[in-house]
C-alpha cells in the first residue's frame, strides 16, 4: 500500500482556509525558498544518522540504514532539524490513505474540511487524489495549499484538481528573474496556474509574503492584484478569491540565511502592508488580508 511521508497534521487549524481544518503537512518541496519560515520540510531525510546523538531523551536511533523517530517520547526541542545540513527532518510519519483517514475520522465533527500543505504538496498528488476522493465521502471540503510549480492543465492532474474544492497558491514575486533567483525556477506556471484556477472558480487564495528590502512588493502587488481582478470581473465573481499578505518573520528562518542573505530585513511596517492593500483593492479585489 503507497504511503506517503507527513510532517505534521494539525488537528484543528483555522488559518488554513474557512472554518476549522485539519491541515496535512507533506514532507518534500521543490522549491528552495530564502525566507521558508520550516526549512526543515524542504527535503526527504536520507538516514545518514548524524542527528541521532544530539537528541537528549534518545527518541532516535539507527534500525539498519534507516532512521527511527519514537515520537512518544520527543520533546520536541528541535535540536535534530536545526543541525541537519539537508534541510530535514528525522521526525516524519508514513501514512497511507487508510491511516490518515482514521485520523480525519476522528476529529471529522469538528472540522469543516481537510487542507494539504507542506513541503509542496501537490508533489504527492496522485496520493492526495486518492484520499481526497475518501475525504468527499465524509462530507468534508478538500483545500490545496501550493507552490503553483505543477502545470495543473495537464491530464495527469485533471481528477487531483477536479477533487479539490479549492486551492490557496502562493505568488512570492511577480518578475521572472528575481523569482528565479529567490526559489530556483521561473513563475510563469504559478501564473497560468491562478488563471486556470480562477476560470474554473476553484481559486480561494493568493498569498505573497512581503519581504521589504528583498523583494519588490509593490510591482508584485500591484501586478498579482491586477490579475486576481480580472480573473473577478471576468467571472463575475467579484470580491470572492481572497488576497493575502503576508508579513515575513524571522520565525523558523535558516540562521545562516539570517546572518547572510536576509541580514538587517525586519518585518514589514504596518503602514507599508496598508499601502499595499490599497493598491490591491484599488484593482479590484475586495478581500485583502494581512497577517
Ligand atoms: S526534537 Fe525530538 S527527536 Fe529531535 S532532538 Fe529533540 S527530542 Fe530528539
Ligand atoms: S534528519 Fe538530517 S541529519 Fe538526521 S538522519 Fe535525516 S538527513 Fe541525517
Amino acid at each position: 500500500m503507497k504511503k506517503a511521508k507527513i510532517n505534521k497534521i494539525i488537528n484543528f487549524s483555522n488559518v488554513d482556509g474557512p472554518g476549522n481544518r485539519m491541515s496535512i503537512f507533506f514532507q518534500g518541496c521543490n522549491y528552495n525558498c530564502l525566507y521558508c519560515h520550516n526549512p526543515e520540510t524542504i527535503n526527504l531525510c536520507n538516514s545518514c544518522g548524524v542527528c541521532v546523538t544530539s537528541c537528549p531523551v534518545g527518541a532516535l536511533s539507527l534500525a539498519g540504514s534507516k532512521i527511527c523517530w519514537e515520537s512518544k517520547i520527543c520533546i520536541d526541542c528541535g535540536r535534530c532539524t536545526e543541525l541537519c545540513v539537508l534541510d530535514s527532518t528525522p521526525k516524519t510519519m508514513d501514512y497511507s490513505v487508510g491511516e490518515l483517514l482514521e485520523e480525519i475520522k476522528k476529529v471529522r465533527g469538528f472540522i469543516r474540511g481537510i487542507t494539504v500543505s507542506g513541503g509542496e504538496a501537490t508533489l504527492n498528488y496522485e496520493f492526495i487524489t486518492e484520499l481526497f476522493i475518501e475525504v468527499k465521502k465524509l462530507g468534508l471540503t478538500t483545500f490545496v495549499d501550493t507552490n503553483g510549480s505543477l502545470d495543473l492543465q495537464k491530464d495527469i492532474y485533471s481528477e487531483f484538481v477536479e477533487v479539490t474544492d479549492k486551492f490557496m497558491v502562493d505568488m512570492k514575486v511577480w518578475d521572472e528573474k528575481t523569482h528565479n533567483g529567490l526559489v530556483g525556477s521561473g513563475n510563469l506556471l504559478v501564473r497560468k496556474n491562478v488563471e486556470f484556477l480562477g476560470d474554473l472558480g476553484k481559486l480561494h487564495e493568493v498569498r505573497t509574503v512581503v519581504v521589504p528590502g528583498l523583494l519588490d512588493n509593490i510591482e508584485t502587488v500591484d501586478e498579482v492584484s491586477r490579475l486576481i481582478g480580472e480573473i473577478n470581473s471576468k467571472n463575475k465573481i467579484d470580491g470572492d478569491i481572497i488576497y493575502k499578505l503576508i508579513k515575513y518573520r524571522q520565525i523558523g528562518v535558516r540562521k545562516e540565511i539570517l546572518d547572510k542573505e536576509l541580514n538587517g530585513i525586519k518585518t514589514p511596517a504596518d503602514q507599508l502592508m496598508e499601502e499595499l492593500s490599497e493598491i490591491a483593492r484599488g484593482n479590484g479585489v475586495e478581500k485583502v488580508v494581512i497577517i
